[in-house]
């Protein structure tokens, strides 16, 4: 007999490494040919509507709609002249995906001729019908007008032949009904509050932009392999899945050789990804197997959450030509390490300067010091808010783990900054201690190496690397922005209310570095309970951190709470990024996600266990009961009975794993029924996590002893062992 697995392990087995389309060309000829941007822009636009795209990129101004009718139809003859037929707004609803809905630039013409046209207005505004979208009440069916508009920050590109336009998307009532909305507030909150500090150091300075470098991990899986399991099919997870004798445990796949059919899926996805204008940097083995990461040159955070969306899409794509599926969930595999998307963030101004870069007397630097202050203070403060903006069902199965940052939000400085916010903080002068960079000379001929002024630490969820701060946190499978635009707008708070206080301390005739460097150190005194150098995996830590008042997430939907507390809203309404309105949306939305997502998983492994389990156990089962016959028949009663007692055992152990994980299905269902009868959205969230997930736990429990003891043959699923290794 053949199983579905047996039948995909044979497919498997004549998949080889694809051949990829590589550009024979260097990157740099063919670099951002699918996008629209200035450059192209110049050449298709007339000069006027060119400055004022110009104009409205760089000052952040809106584009007037007369100027809008000349770009879109410079955009519309670049993209014909590339194949492109349709054109989309391309938005990124709150379900964590992105969406596009195609309109064929071709309209009819007289005596039944078609024409090709992108009005203005096309491009400025769409309508899509938003009430298939969630929203979390901010709209009702009936009223279910949503508008997307253009985005001039992020540049049109072409994907499949269409033309995709970024664009945000709000309700009939503006709304926002997405992430990009929020995001682009919070980083418009930022420029402007760190613009005004800035200032202090430099007065001709415009503006700051705020950069992310993207690192995303992910894994890869045969196609064949991943269509044998319905659980990675429909939930992006295995819910069941005997470990295998070797997985990470020889650190052998960490920065290792790329196998062949990861390496062409690689060539073939950076190719598009350069033509589509994004820096793809570095490629590299992660530490669980199959599991791979890339990561982009930084870039403007707008554009760096729309890249990596972009690359996403393209991946998900692409992957399939190679008989690959790519998966972003935070946790496929029980047992090994998650994926993550760890963001570093840093703020530029307009002259380039990295106000995040300690320089080589960081003692001295005033700029760096208030800039890390503010953070410091921000990060403190709003430490709940920003670890709940992560916490999805998926990455709740990451965080926490023994491999990913901790549920409880620290930040790590490394030894030089941490003893010098430390003098600061006690009151020392903070600034003049000379920090001479040491040099290390390994070997002869070896040149002498400058060690960094701070080491690393792969526990802290926010570490200080250098000159930008890593937010480990976030799950790989998210949209960056719907955490970072928390993170940017409690440090545009603490920002805003330095300036005020600097000033205070002016007008009362304090110098302005005597003024600086008063509330640098009330900032770092304030906010030293969110400092932590040490091990975040400890459990020491997790008692000191309660003891500092740092709270965790321990309870996914509990944290979601988080969004309504009066200092969350106080924050994000203060600074313009959402209103008391919005953030109630979204927190429906967010418990409306979990609920969903919880409950289709629990259906897959009802499904699983009754359908696929249950009856290969029984098979085995027989299997043993016709050899325990067949030695009853053939030998002496005093011999048969010594023969079949181990054979009796795994009988009755099969028997009872059945037994139970049968039981433990009814009780799936009643637990879901019962959650599903919950009243409030948030309690019917809570009764989930609560009820219905240590279900799941006992049942994948049985369903892994059982894999160790059903015959190989007769085991429907593919294993770890096969799915986790591609040759
Ligand atoms: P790691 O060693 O942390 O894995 P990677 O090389 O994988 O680092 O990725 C680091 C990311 O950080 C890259 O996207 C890089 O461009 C980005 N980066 C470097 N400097 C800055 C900075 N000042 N601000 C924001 N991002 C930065
Ligand atoms: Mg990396």
């Amino acid at each position: 007999m053949s199983t579905f697995r047996q039948k995909a392990l044979l497919e498997f087995s004549s998949h080889k490494a694809e051949r990829f389309c590589v550009e024979n060309k260097p990157v740099s000829s063919f670099f951002g040919q699918h996008v629209f941007d200035l450059k192209k822009m110049k050449n298709y636009l007339p000069e006027e509507a060119y400055e004022a795209v110009v104009k409205a990129i760089e000052k952040k101004c809106k584009i007037d709609r007369s100027v809008a009718t000349h770009v879109a139809e410079g955009m519309r003859s670049w993209a014909m002249e590339r194949g492109a037929t349709h054109y989309t707004h391309w938005f990124h609803p709150l379900n964590e995906t992105t969406a596009e809905k195609h309109e064929a630039f071709i309209r009819p013409y007289a005596n039944g001729c078609a024409i090709e046209q992108f009005v203005g207005d096309a491009l400025i505004q769409q309508e899509p019908d938003a009430s298939s979208f969630p929203s979390g009440g901010l709209r009702n069916t009936f009223e279910a007008r949503g508008y997307t508009a253009w985005d001039p920050g992020s540049p049109a590109f072409i994907l499949d032949q269409t033309l995709c336009i970024p664009t945000i998307f709000v309700s009939y009532t503006g709304d926002a009904l997405d992430v990009k909305t929020p995001h682009l507030k919070s980083l418009r909150a930022l420029d402007q509050a760190a613009t005004a500090v800035v200032r202090y150091f430099d007065p001709e300075t415009e503006s700051v932009n705020v950069i992310y470098g993207l690192e995303q991990e992910y894994f890869v899986v045969d196609l064949a392999l991943y269509r044998a399991r319905p659980d990675l099919m429909l939930c992006d997870r295995t819910l069941q899945g005997h470990t295998a004798a070797k997985d990470q445990q020889l650190e052998d796949h960490y920065f290792g050789n790329i196998p062949s059919r990861v390496m062409a899926f690689m060539k073939d996805f950076e190719t598009e990804a350069y033509k589509l204008g994004v820096y793809i940097k570095t490629r590299h083995n992660e530490v669980a197997p199959n599991q791979f990461e890339f990561a982009p040159y930084f870039e403007e955070a707008n554009l760096a959450v729309d890249h990596n969306q972009m690359i996403m899409l393209v991946m998900r794509k692409l992957a399939k030509k190679h008989n690959l599926k790519v998966i972003f969930h935070e946790k496929p595999y029980a047992g090994i390490n998650g994926s993550g998307k760890h963001c570093n963030w840093s703020l530029f101004t307009n002259n380039g300067i990295n106000v995040l870069s300690p320089g080589k007397t960081p003692q001295d630097n005033l700029q760096f010091l208030s800039f890390i202050a503010c953070t410091l203070k921000a990060v403190h403060q709003h430490h709940f808010l920003i670890m709940s903006a992560v916490a999805t069902l998926s990455n709740s199965y990451r965080l926490g783990g023994t491999e990913a940052p901790p549920a409880v939000l620290s930040a790590f400085m490394g030894s030089t900054l941490a003893d010098l916010l430390d003098v600061i903080d006690k009151g020392g002068p903070g600034r003049g201690r000379s920090s001479e960079r040491t040099r290390m000379d390994v070997v002869s001929m070896v040149p002498e190496i400058f060690p960094d002024n701070t080491d690393r630490n792969r526990t802290s969820p926010f570490a200080f690397t250098g000159d930008r701060f890593e937010f480990r946190a976030i799950g790989s499978s998210a949209n960056a922005g719907s955490a970072m635009l928390f993170l940017n707008t409690a440090v545009a708070q603490q920002l805003k209310s330095f300036k005020v206080l600097v000033d205070k301390e002016i007008e009362k005739g304090e110098k302005l570095e005597d003024a600086l460097m008063k509330i640098i150190r009330k900032f770092i005194r304030e906010s030293r309970d969110i400092r932590f150098e040490g091990n975040g995996y400890s459990d020491e830590w997790h008692k000191e951190a309660a003891e500092r008042g740092l709270r965790g997430i321990t309870d996914v939907p509990a944290s979601y709470d988080a969004l309504l507390e009066e200092q969350s809203i106080a924050l994000m309404e203060e600074m313009c990024v959402m209103t008391r309105r919005e953030l109630e949306a979204r927190y429906e939305v967010r418990n409306q996600m979990y609920v969903k997502k919880l409950q289709i998983e629990a259906r897959v492994l009802g499904d699983l266990t009754i359908n696929h389990f249950v009856p290969a156990a029984i098979r085995h089962e027989n299997m043993l009961l016709e050899n325990v016959k067949g030695l009853r028949d053939l030998f002496p009663p005093e011999e048969y009975q010594e023969l079949v007692s181990t054979q009796l055992k795994a009988i009755r152990i099969i028997a009872g794993y059945v037994n139970e994980m049968r039981g433990l299905v009814h009780l799936l269902i009643e637990a879901r029924k019962k959650a599903n009868n919950v009243e409030l959205l948030h309690d019917r969230a809570r009764e989930y996590a609560a009820a219905v997930l240590p279900v799941m736990d006992r049942i994948r429990d049985c369903a892994d002893h059982l894999e160790m003891i059903v015959d190989d043959e007769l085991w429907p699923l593919p294993k770890y062992r096969e799915l986790l290794f591609l040759r």
